[in-house]
């Protein structure tokens, strides 16, 4: 049984991909295969919108906080269904708030400026990693190469135009206080707020 919408820690997730054109050293992906019972990540074949419509109505989403495009894929892989699903929860119940989970490779994923699609969604966390090119690479093996992190910083930048809630994250041990600081630096220069993620 693949699955395609789960619910974790107090939020309905949305696992719309399993492509990514990212190969991450720290990737969930490599040592498991869920999270916390969701069933398997691993899709036979990606849901149609319609698929993921039909899985909402079976839920009553004014239980979730937030509904959270984010599995084991990189879910701009797939905006268009992003931006049609999250216009059917909007018409749904405008008060549940949607986020969108990205390496912020949509640029290049997409072959285009893709922020304006993101508006009516109300938050997209970027994971930034590290405030270094060289590592940035080393660590995603991005499939764009060395351009990926000036990519992603730029999306952030636009994105936040048409989003309220832009955050870029790292992890909390895995980069030292003062690559901590120069990640705050680098989120004050584009006006987004700077998030250190617990370690799972
Ligand atoms: S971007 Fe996300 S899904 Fe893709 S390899 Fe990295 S951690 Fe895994």
């Amino acid at each position: 049984m693949m699955t395609v919408l789960y619910a974790y820690q107090g939020n309905l997730y949305v696992n719309l991909t399993n492509r990514c054109p990212c190969r991450c050293t720290f990737c969930l992906r490599q040592t498991r295969d869920e999270m916390d019972g969701s069933g398997s990540l691993w899709l036979d074949r990606e849901p149609t919108v319609d698929e993921v419509k039909a899985g909402l109505d079976r839920h009553d989403l004014s239980k979730y906080g937030e509904v959270v495009f984010c599995g084991f894929g990189e879910p701009t892989e797939r905006l268009d269904a992003i931006v049609e699903i999250t216009r059917y929860i909007k018409e749904n119940d405008p008060s549940v708030p949607v986020r969108v989970n990205t390496n912020g490779l949509s640029d290049l994923i997409n072959g285009r400026d893709t922020a304006a699609d993101f508006a009516g969604i109300d938050a997209v966390s970027i994971s930034l990693n590290t405030p270094d090119p060289e590592e940035y690479l080393r660590l995603t093996r991005s499939k764009f190469g060395p351009g990926s992190f000036n990519a992603m910083l730029t999306f952030a930048g636009n994105v936040k135009n048409y989003v309220p809630k832009v955050t870029l994250s790292t992890v909390s041990t895995t980069i030292t206080p003062q690559e901590e600081e120069r990640c705050a630096e680098i989120c004050r220069g584009l006006g987004v707020t700077y998030r250190i993620r617990p370690f799972e």
